[in-house]
């Protein structure tokens, strides 16, 4: 594993998932193998809300997507497939989210997917109804293409 891109900060050995990976503080396990680990949310947002979480040292998803070998990519995104299968998530649907840096809220930096199900979830992003239609195009600048 090496280092995070510039920009990012260090990993830091103490965060509460490092300490859940090590088994320092308990977690509600839910999958795990050599690549990943998934457990439920301690604060659930819905009625189903498990984390997976890689077990390498990796700060966020830009950290992991640069830095990870393809095993441990390929071996964490399966992991994220097969609970929210195993869960029963996939016939009603299901939502997979991660937070990266400050303005994606993200708190506990050390890389995790976010699975919600068991209710349905709304628009994707709180307020997000301002951002939608003819504006979105504007916002988005003259000649921005997609
Ligand atoms: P994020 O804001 O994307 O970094 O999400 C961090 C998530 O970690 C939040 O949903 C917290 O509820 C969750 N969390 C924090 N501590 C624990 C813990 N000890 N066990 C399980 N989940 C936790």
């Amino acid at each position: 594993m090496s280092a995070p891109p510039s920009g990012l900060p260090p990993y830091d050995d103490t965060n509460i998932f490092a300490r859940i990976l090590r088994g320092e503080i308990p977690s509600k396990r839910v999958h795990e193998d050599e690549y990943a680990v998934a457990f439920h949310d301690i604060n659930p947002q819905a009625p189903v809300h498990v984390l997976v979480i890689p077990r390498g040292r990796y700060v966020s998803l830009a950290d992991f997507s640069a830095t990870a070998s393809d095993p441990e990519i390929a071996g964490f995104w399966r992991m994220v497939g097969r609970v929210a299968r195993e869960l029963g998530l996939e016939e009603r649907g299901y939502r997979a989210l991660t937070n990266m840096g400050p303005e994606g809220g993200q708190e506990v930096p050390h890389f995790h997917v976010h699975l919600f199900g068991g209710r349905r979830l709304g628009r994707m992003v709180p307020g997000a109804e301002r951002q939608v239609g003819p504006g979105a195009e504007r916002q988005m600048g003259a000649g921005a293409e997609r």
